[in-house]
């Protein structure tokens, strides 16, 4: 950075000048942002670009021109459209495009996956996950247990966090005991961010004879994966957090190669090979690739923006929008310690990049007035019941500026005291 003759390094003009070095500056304009607001809360939902919108629009152009034979005609045949969107997405997984299918939703899929690769046997009974993860996902695993006739309280065991914020890999490592069938963890932490080195623990579960999958909701579109090379058995996501899909997009599942042939848990007719779903025979011949892991017949028009979305991440390059999305939390962070130092924040998330996801979490007792105050403001922070601000500044539309005018607004927050006028009480959506 040629910022040297530059003497403070903490002024709005840096932050500027830092926008002029960003190879990915030109993203932005592709996207809808509301000149009034900064937006840093596309980890929960990101932002409608143009080329989302516009693939929108194509598929309903087909629907609108072709009726039903759009299934097969037009710019985006819909029949193929699950298919054609997990090969756009393979290489954000690190994933052969054959592993990857557009389907479902998180959740749906976490059910379809552990239905499929929870097989219980013998001793092994048990499912190992952690006292962190999204509240969805235990609830789907608990309820995956009572299907096979397990009480969740004895055969769900959740790895203790010792601070309350983030997961030792030693100590997961240590509850995969010979009682565990399958271990299921997300791949970054949605509070503190933390980022959960995969490619150690599958080796440790595989080690052990147990199969691994993770949960990619907040690592899909912000940090690369090498699923393929770590040897991960499966994995699940949804689109509408970093991949701006929309809401309610439909998500995605990976299936390691090794497991294709595997029957789904939860069949449909769309687990069926596509030249043979039409005969309509009784007895299903299942996809022979990841696409067998749908069920019924797949949201076309949630799928749709996908269509351009994923097109931008392929042309933005995930190397790139991980580069930039780390100077732009080191950046914040760096502001943050600079002036919020003495306004009781505790940074929450790891500050090693290996270790650190896509936002900034920070942990105040009066994190719910403040996040009311700033969306006052105009910034779009995302409160996190007790106590956690998380801040995420989006690589392909957040810009070193706005950074430095959140930290700004920020510091003004606190030096008036302006969340003093706010009610200490969550919305019903937070
Ligand atoms: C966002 C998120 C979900 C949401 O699940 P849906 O089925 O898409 O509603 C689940 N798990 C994690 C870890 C998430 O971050």
């Amino acid at each position: 950075m040629s910022a040297d003759h530059n003497s403070d390094r903490w002024s709005r003009e840096h932050a500027r000048e830092l926008d002029q070095q960003d190879p990915l500056s030109g993203f932005r304009d592709e996207f809808y942002l509301n000149k009034d607001v900064i937006y840093f809360d596309g980890n929960s939902l990101g932002l409608l670009s143009k080329r989302a919108e516009q693939s929108v629009q194509e598929v309903m152009d087909s629907w609108k021109r072709y009726g039903i034979d759009g299934w097969t005609s037009g710019e985006h045949p819909w029949y193929y459209m699950a298919e054609t969107l997990g090969n756009l997405s393979a290489t954000l997984l690190g994933a052969g495009q054959e592993e990857v299918v557009i389907t479902g939703s998180t959740t749906v899929n976490l059910h379809q996956l552990v239905a499929a690769f929870y097989q219980p046997n013998g001793n092994r009974t048990k499912i190992l996950a952690d006292e962190l993860n999204f509240p969805s996902d235990i609830y789907a695993l608990q309820s995956q247990l009572r299907q096979k006739g397990y009480e969740p309280n004895e055969h769900l065991v959740q790895v203790k966090s010792t601070d309350g914020k983030t997961l030792d890999e030693e100590a997961i490592i240590a509850e995969m005991s010979d009682e565990i069938a399958l271990i299921v963890l997300p791949s970054v932490l949605y509070r503190s961010g933390q980022i959960i080195d995969m490619k150690r623990l599958t080796e440790a579960a595989h080690s052990r004879g147990i199969l691994i999958g993770f949960d990619l909701c907040h690592s899909i579109g912000a940090v690369p994966h090498q699923l393929d090379e770590w040897g991960v058995d499966f994995a699940f996501w949804c689109t509408y957090k970093h991949l701006n899909g929309g809401p309610g997009s439909v998500g995605g599942l990976y299936v390691n190669r090794r497991h294709f042939g595997k029957a789904p848990g939860l069949a449909g007719w769309f687990s069926s090979d596509k030249e043979k779903q039409f005969d309509m025979e009784h007895t299903l011949t299942p996809a022979s690739t990841a696409g067998a892991f749908q069920i019924g017949t797949p949201h076309i028009l949630s799928m749709a923006p996908l269509i351009g979305s994923l097109n931008m991440f392929e042309e933005a390059g995930m190397d790139r929008i991980r580069s930039k999305s780390l100077q732009l939390t080191d950046y914040l962070l760096y502001l943050i310690d600079h002036f919020l130092a003495g306004y009781h924040f505790t940074v929450a998330n790891p500050l090693m990049h290996k270790a650190r996801g896509g936002h900034v979490f920070l942990e105040h007792e009066e994190a719910v007035r403040i996040c009311k105050a700033l969306k006052e403001a105009g910034v779009v922070p995302d409160f996190r019941s007790p106590n956690g601000i998380r801040l995420a500044p989006v690589a392909l539309y957040n810009t070193f500026e706005e950074v430095w005018q959140v930290v700004d607004i920020l510091h003004t927050i606190m030096v008036e005291e302006r969340y003093k006028q706010f009610e200490k009480k969550r919305e019903v959506i937070a």
